[in-house]
């Protein structure tokens, strides 16, 4: 249990400014309107930074990040549309991926789809395919939907935080990044970067999760942003606290804003006070732990009889996933949900029932089994979800499996084997895919 005691800590009320406001105006006998704060001014004086603290900030941070900024490639694109369009995809690549790997990513996506209107023109198909890999496949739809929509609009990307926000996808946090990198609108930007900076900075010691405390930070990254450059300003604070602000071991000494650094100056004051008790630490939320049955369907080719070898010719079913949900819209090996841990004989049971009402394939009857094998499990981590896969290859020679079974039924397909070794699938169909191969000895194997 940690009793330690954090001096001049302030906390954040649950409602800022403007009922704290009234009610210290009604104490004053002639009580005089009070005019309406600039957009992301501070207005609680302990939370607030003193206008020099801003100056220095302002100065010290803007002539560190003109030294030191990343050479990265959405940086090198003139301002503008192209810088608008650049900053939108890079930015909601870096949502939950490291900027290593969104590099590569983003290079390929930009080659592949230079503007917002050639973007317009893909299919969900060819984005996915591209995305295969970064995982949160939603952010990539919404890349797609929100390009459709500037299009339709005219083709101009909006200028405006208030404008951007009306585009598909585009949230709060993007559509500061993008007003203020591409068009030079002065607001600020919040990821978690920037919460940690300034909860250190102003030692705040709420639940950084929280929406209060959330909108303190907003709107003193606010008052910090630079009128002048603010896309810099932004850049420079996040680059901060990906580089120098860490969540575990920030480098204080090399530090340009450190003399303005509460916690820095608490932690010198007090033995017992770290940097890194800022911001408070919130407890994970528990991950689910899903189960889920996994038939890799490959449908030989040629006659009955015929031996099978991994040179036969054959085609692998590909299922979508519902419109909704999690990886809404992707392809993958048919897959049954199960209520938990299942033995082969509840797997096999729960397939051959999803076989049999989505495709009409009864394999209780069916003499066309191949080859049914138990491939072995598989463990796939998503942000929430433990998912575990238990992992089988069926092998049929069937035509039974060509025909849709009325109306309504899901969408399927039929890759050639060979191809599916270089589709642009998620992680986790193509950690399936390699274990199945790996005991058919198709060397084409790839995962990230
Ligand atoms: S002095 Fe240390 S804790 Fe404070 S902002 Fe700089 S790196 Fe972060």
């Amino acid at each position: 249990m940690n009793n330690k005691k954090k001096p001049n800590t302030p906390t954040i009320p649950d409602t800022i400014t403007k009922s704290n406001k009234r009610t210290r105006t009604q104490l004053k006998p002639k009580p005089k309107p009070e005019p309406e704060p600039e957009p992301g001014l501070c207005d609680i004086e302990d939370l607030c930074f003193k206008e020099e603290q801003v100056a220095e900030i302002r100065e010290c941070l803007l002539k560190w990040y003109d030294v030191n900024k990343r050479d990265l490639p959405w940086r090198r694109v003139e301002e503008g549309d192209g810088k608008a369009y650049a900053v939108w995809v890079s930015e909601i690549m870096l949502q939950q991926t490291r900027v290593q790997t969104v590099v590569g990513y983003f290079d390929k996506w930009m080659a592949k789809w230079p503007s917002v209107h050639h973007l317009a023109l893909a299919s969900i198909e060819e984005v996915n395919e591209m995305w295969a890999g970064l995982g949160y496949y939603r952010r990539a739809r919404f890349l797609l939907e929100g390009a459709k929509m500037v299009v339709e609009e005219g083709g101009q990307f909006p200028r405006s935080v208030n404008d951007l926000r009306k585009v598909k996808g585009i949230g709060e946090y993007t559509a500061g990044a993008i007003a203020s990198i591409a068009f030079n609108e002065a607001v600020p930007v919040v990821d978690g970067n920037v919460v940690r900076v300034i909860a250190r900075l102003k030692t705040i010691s709420a639940n950084p999760k929280d929406k209060a405390t959330v909108n303190s930070i907003w709107r003193l990254a606010g008052q910090l942003v630079d009128r002048h450059r603010p896309g810099d300003f932004n850049q420079a604070l996040m680059e901060l606290g990906a580089t120098l602000c860490t969540l575990a071991n920030p480098s204080c000494s090399s530090c340009p804003i450190s003399a303005q650094c509460n916690a820095l100056s608490e932690s010198k004051r007090s033995t017992s006070t770290l940097v890194t008790d800022y911001p408070t630490k919130v407890a994970k939320v528990k991950q689910r732990r899903d189960f889920s049955a996994i038939s890799v369907v490959e449908i030989l080719d040629g006659e009955e009889g015929t031996e099978y070898t991994s040179d036969s010719t054959s085609k692998i079913l590909l299922v979508k996933r519902p419109e909704e949900g999690l990886l809404a819209g992707l392809w993958e090996f048919p897959s049954v949900p199960m209520d938990g841990e299942a033995n082969v004989v509840t797997r096999r049971r729960a397939i051959d029932k999803f076989l049999n009402d989505s495709f009409g394939l009864n394999l209780t009857k069916s003499s066309n089994i191949v080859e049914r094998e138990e491939v072995g499990e598989y463990v796939h981590i998503f942000t929430h979800i433990r998912l575990k896969m238990y992992i089988e290859l069926l092998v049929l020679r069937s035509q039974d499996l060509h025909r849709e079974k009325g109306k309504g039924v899901m969408s399927y397909k039929y890759v050639d084997a060979k191809a599916v070794a270089t589709m642009g699938l998620t992680t986790g169909v193509r950690k399936v895919k390699c274990m199945v191969f790996s005991i058919q000895k198709v060397t084409i194997c790839f995962i990230l």
